[in-house]
């Protein structure tokens, strides 16, 4: 609670403690066995300099509203949570590092945004690369292999998302998700491959579909983008100058 502060004036912010319920791991690559990102008093201290006079607030993070443009383990992208004010005004900050060992810079932004899905596929390199290694024995030929994407992609294609079960598989990107094909997909998928395999082939890929389809390469990936909502903030008349009382103490202190 009342980590985050923000500039109204500059649509800058402040967090004043490591963002604990994100997840994802902030390190240091040249330090990796240090706690990290600790915020030092300096830095608060000097986000205070620079905002001084300005109005300020402080934001609530809206909890689980952590997502990043990149992978986890990546420390240079950019982050985005929903916050709200003590107005139940919604806002969304934008957690920047550019560059390596670079402070995260906070730029606060009226509004929200949306997690828009791009498109659904099917996992062909990494089904490829398991049917190569379960079947190593009596490798089914590259062409059918390859007749069996096309039949699955053709399967899932104008698929809707939600008539689907999400996985919750812990996906190593933000914007990724897994979902089950349905039973009629699998129907499907069963019954042309008929067209494809035969005899012992058709039953060691239907053993290959069954043991695959609940987890693992047989599950959809469905892509997401992040889509922001601006909203244009409800004018202010000429209020006073809004400080907290604990950063009213820090400023005495200089
Ligand atoms: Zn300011």
């Amino acid at each position: 609670m009342n980590q985050f502060l923000r500039c109204m004036d500059c649509g800058e912010g402040f967090m004043k403690t490591p963002f604990d319920q994100c997840p994802e791991y902030e390190y240091d690559p040249n330090h990796p066995y240090e706690p990290a990102q600790v915020i030092k008093r300096d830095d608060f201290q000097r986000f205070l300099t620079t905002h001084h006079g300005h109005r300020l607030e402080y934001l609530e993070i809206i909890e689980n509203s952590f997502v990043s443009d990149k992978n986890y383990l990546e420390p240079v992208k950019t982050s985005y949570l929903k916050a709200t004010n003590s107005k139940k005004e919604k806002f969304v900050i934008k957690r920047i590092r550019e560059k390596i060992g670079e402070e995260l810079r906070y730029q606060v932004i009226p509004g929200g945004y949306l997690l828009e899905c791009t498109g659904v596929e099917v996992q062909s390199e990494e089904i490829t690369k398991k049917l190569e290694m379960e079947f190593r024995m009596h490798p089914f030929s590259e062409t059918k292999i390859s007749k069996f994407l096309r039949l699955y992609r053709r399967i899932i294609r104008g698929i809707d998302l939600k008539n689907l079960e999400r996985i919750p598989e812990e996906p190593s990107h933000p914007l990724e998700e897994f979902y089950k094909m349905d039973d009629r997909s699998l129907f499907y998928l069963l019954r042309n491959c008929r067209n494809i395999f035969m005899g012992v082939e058709y039953s060691a890929i239907e053993d290959f579909i069954y043991d695959h389809k609940d987890h693992g390469v047989l599950l959809l990936k469905a892509r997401y983008r992040i889509q922001m909502i601006e909203e244009p903030e409800a004018k202010e008349e000429a209020a006073p100058t809004v400080i907290p009382a604990e950063v009213r103490k820090v400023i005495k202190k200089e």
